[in-house]
């Protein structure tokens, strides 16, 4: 029954490709339909098909996987939902700037071609983003597979804009939008991004309408905007401007009069104390004339690209566009003596998210969802614990924003989406809102009727997706198993544009949460603490990572030694480490098979142990019970990075670098028949655990070595998921072997600062601290002795001291002492030029340490390793000054 042998080179890239296949094949990720007892359910946040996926994208799938696969090993019915977005205008974006490199104008071709172009783009990408998934190893449900474009999303897209028209929690109307005129078209105020830029404040004169000399300096970072004034106002308690109050004055380039007006908004601090008044093109303008009925109605200056145009603007300035009104206007304000002056001037500009073009504010007719009757129930659930957040800092920030919720404005003047189920009549006026296109108008009967040209924000079907995915708005059998979802997993930076936006819609259209826990990961940083963008090249293609290092490697770097919800680093450093751990579990098992005897059943349950068993292998299953308690706790309380540590360092350190070293002995068989047995049996069932508890982390590799152990059939992803109350708690045989272990440790010290030459067993001596440690290194000595590869180790009387030159370090279990031999005794000479080569290591560690750029970045336990080898260093350095006071090869005096 054993299984097939295991290459002596870990080579992931064949094992993964088979394993994936295999899997497929196998239709290993199927949700149980129906689903007996517990469910946990989970949608993958569908990628946008503007791109491929991103390193970003790897670490959630792998946090969604790691969660999956340990919810199907404990047994419980899990459903995975995956799927693709179709992110209307972002898509258009990218689609506009394809075809601009290849010299066409997208939006010059007729609407068929260019759907058809978008058609392509989609197919493309999706066939990529597929691929990726597949490479990454993670367990969806492939032929659940949705789009947000497909016939069932189109319906529930639909459904939804109609329950909230009916409702009255849909309206359209004339309000202010952020405006992008690049893509003409609205955008909400998440697709805004305000920055800091360098502009210019200028100073202009509007003179007074009944002649008299002066005029009234208002200052302005817009002067091209002069032609939409209806007034200039001041600050009602500004003593500078009060008797102008009522004036009129005269608006530079256009001769139009206006009055000077006073309103409590106006900052007395900004320029002179007197703000122009254009209502149509700045939101606060337009609250200021809210609030004055008696000023003109404002005129319209701007197109829909932004090019002054109307009745109110000259006609030499009609048809330009922003910038060349702005400096066409300063030249002809300075000719006529009206500019005053120009000043550097550092303000926000706020910009397109989608092409980078300045914000135009405008007032135009769109349609908007009514925010605060929807937000209501989820601030209260959110409140009541039925929705948690992970990490638990981020419920502040959530709270604050759902308070300030704004109505959202939800049509684009886009081609890409899901048009607005929205019919006029011109006949009698009707617009109504209906699931399919209508034939004749309910009010009168007309049968000419005009869809709405818009289409809806991708983000009005996006919010349906924890439901739409599982087949709303009909009443499927996924909705009745597995709604609501168990956890959603998403970066933080998606928290208003989707993850408080499905909240919403969970409890308005199911009438219940969308899932019970939200998980959000950090954003990754390069190595040298940037930000990944595309912009900077820094965010290496993960399909290209995968083939260089393996879908594990790449997995378990996303998730150790940075914790997966902090802003870490990623690159070629956790790549490596993640790949050296995978080598070493490798290694692991390679050097565990030839331990294992033809015939030995897969191990159903812990070997039994009694106070006769070797200290080390009670010891590995003590440590086994509390990692896997660890490892357990740790996923339960969404933090898959510290269940990776405690694997990592029970794999390394404990079962490869010690036991496996302690055990060797009783392995080959040098204590006796029985003492192998045990031992092998201790071996077989860690081994075999680990791989258990590592599999929905780096699936791919322990499914290979699963395998190659004794096991049943099917695969690792269907075995029962270990419990650690299988193994009883040892906590003697844990205290007891932590002298012997902080023994080994001492004298493998001393032999290196003593430059021992390896294979050499200088003498060594134990003093221990007292009569418990005598008795637990005595039984030990052997142990001791073969791993820190020395001769004895005597024990010593407390009074007593080691005979002639030797070394010594003192620690809890007492004094640890070392031969120095002659020969290994450094000369005056060896010892300066050592010290000369670990002054040079402490300067370069306390150089990195001094760098507050490091301290910022490097996660916590690299800090910490770096102190450490610093004062191990400053120590060695410090003895060697002794041993050269001393004259070189004299004896050190314990
Ligand atoms: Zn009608």
């Amino acid at each position: 029954m054993s299984g097939p042998a295991i290459a002596p080179r870990f080579d992931p890239a064949t094992l993964e490709a088979k394993w994936q296949a295999e899997w497929e094949r196998a239709r290993a990720f199927a949700a149980p339909d129906p689903p007996k007892g517990p469910t946990f359910s989970l949608v993958l946040p569908p990628p946008n098909v503007t791109g491929v996926l991103t390193i970003g994208h790897m670490l959630g799938d792998t946090v969604m996987d790691v969660l999956a696969r340990h919810h199907r090993m404990r047994g419980v019915a899990t459903l995975w939902v995956p799927g693709l977005d179709h992110a209307g205008l972002a898509t258009q974006v990218e689609v506009r700037r394809r075809l601009q490199r290849e010299g066409v104008r997208f939006d010059e071709l007729p609407r068929e071609e260019a759907l058809r172009e978008i058609g392509r783009w989609v197919e493309e990408h999706e066939r990529r983003i597929r691929e990726q998934i597949r490479l990454g190893g993670f367990s969806v449900d492939w032929p659940r597979w949705r789009y947000t474009m497909d016939p069932a999303s189109t319906r529930a897209t639909r459904a939804a804009f109609l329950a909230l028209h009916r409702a009255g929690l849909i309206y359209r109307g004339e309000r202010m939008v952020n405006w992008d005129p690049r893509l003409r078209t609205a955008l909400s105020d998440l697709e805004v991004v305000h920055t800091e830029e360098d502009g210019e404040l200028v100073y202009l004169r509007y003179r007074f309408a009944d002649g008299a000399p002066g005029g009234l300096e208002v200052a302005t970072v817009r002067p091209e905007t002069v032609f939409g004034d209806v007034a200039v106002a001041v600050h009602p308690d500004d003593a500078r401007h009060q008797a102008e109050v009522g004036r009129r004055v005269v608006v530079p380039l256009s001769g139009r009069e206006v009055p000077v007006i006073a309103d409590a908004a106006v900052d007395p601090a900004f320029g002179a104390g007197a703000l122009k008044i254009t209502p149509r093109h700045d939101i606060v303008d337009r609250e200021i004339a809210g609030r004055h009925p008696e000023l003109a109605t404002p005129l319209e200056i701007f197109d829909e690209s932004a090019r002054l145009t109307g009745d109110g603007v000259p006609a030499a300035f009609r048809g330009l566009d922003r910038e060349a009104a702005r400096k066409q206007a300063l030249e002809a304000l300075a000719a006529s003596g009206d500019l005053l002056r120009r000043v550097p001037y550092r303000h926000a500009v706020a910009r397109s998210e989608r092409s980078d073009a300045p914000v135009e504010p405008r007032v135009s007719t769109q349609w908007f969802v009514r925010m605060k009757p929807l937000a209501e129930p989820v601030v209260a659930g959110v409140q009541r614990g039925e929705i948690r957040i992970h990490p638990e800092r981020w419920e502040r920030t959530f709270f604050r924003w759902m308070e300030e919720i704004q109505d959202w404005c939800i049509s684009r003047q886009v081609l890409w989406g899901h048009p607005i189920p929205v019919y006029y009549c011109d006949a009698c006026g009707e617009a109504s809102a209906a699931a399919e296109p209508l034939a004749a108008c309910p009010r009168c009967r007309a049968t000419d009727l005009r869809a709405d040209p818009d289409v809806l924000d991708t983000w009005f079907t996006s919010w349906l997706w924890p439901f739409a995915a599982l087949g709303w708005p009909e009443a499927t059998a996924a909705l009745d198993q597995y709604y609501p979802t168990s956890v959603l997993v998403t970066g933080r930076d998606i928290m208003f544009f989707w993850v408080a936006r499905m909240m919403m819609a969970g409890y308005r259209f199911t009438g219940r949460r969308p899932f019970g826990d939200v998980y959000f990961t950090g954003m990754l940083r390069d190595e040298h603490g940037r930000r990944m963008s595309k912009h900077l090249g820094n965010s290496p293609d993960p399909a290209e990572v995968i083939r260089s290092r393996g879908a594990d490697a790449l997995r378990f770097s996303l998730v150790f030694p940075n914790p997966t919800d902090e802003d870490g680093p990623f690159g070629p450093t956790a790549l490596d480490g993640a790949r050296n751990f995978l080598t070493k579990v490798w290694n692991l098992v390679r050097f565990s098979l030839p331990h294992v005897p033809p015939g030995t059943p897969p191990p159903d349950r812990p070997p039994s142990l009694g106070p006769a068993s070797a200290l080390e292998n009670r010891w590995i299953l003590a440590r086994y019970r509390r990692t896997a308690a660890e490892v357990e706790r740790a996923l339960a309380a969404f933090e898959p990075s510290a269940a990776a540590t405690a694997l990592h360092s029970f794999v390394w350190h404990d079962v490869a670098d010690r036991y496996l070293e302690i055990s060797k002995e009783a392995l080959s068989g040098g204590r006796g028949e029985p003492s192998r047995r045990e031992s092998q049996a201790v071996l077989l069932f860690v081994v075999e655990r680990s791989l258990r508890l590592l599999h929905p982390f780096v699936p791919h590799v322990t499914e290979e070595l699963w395998h190659a152990l004794p096991h049943p059939d099917g695969f690792l992803d269907n075995a029962a998921w270990p419990s650690p109350g299988e193994v009883e708690p040892d906590p003697i045989a844990e205290l007891e072997m932590e002298p012997v272990l902080e023994a080994i440790h001492l004298l493998r010290n001393l032999r290196s600062e003593e430059r021992v030459a390896p294979g050499a067993t200088p003498r060594a001596w134990i003093r221990p601290a007292g009569p418990e440690v005598v008795r637990i290194l005595s039984g030990q000595l052997g142990t001791i002795a073969r791993l820190a590869q020395v001769h004895g180790p005597e024990l010593l009387d407390a009074a007593a001291a080691p005979p002639g030159r030797v070394a010594g370090r003192v620690a809890p279990l007492g004094e640890c002492f070392l031969e120095r031999a002659a020969a290994t005794a450094g000369s005056t000479e060896t010892l300066e030029r050592e010290r000369e080569k670990l002054s040079v290591l402490l300067e370069k560690t306390r150089g990195r340490l001094a760098d507050p750029g490091f301290r910022a970045r490097a996660p916590p336990e690299v800090v910490r390793e770096a102190e450490g080898k610093a004062a191990e260093l400053a120590e060695r350095i410090g003895r060697i000054d002794e041993q050269l006071k001393e004259g070189g090869s004299s004896a050190v005096s314990a």
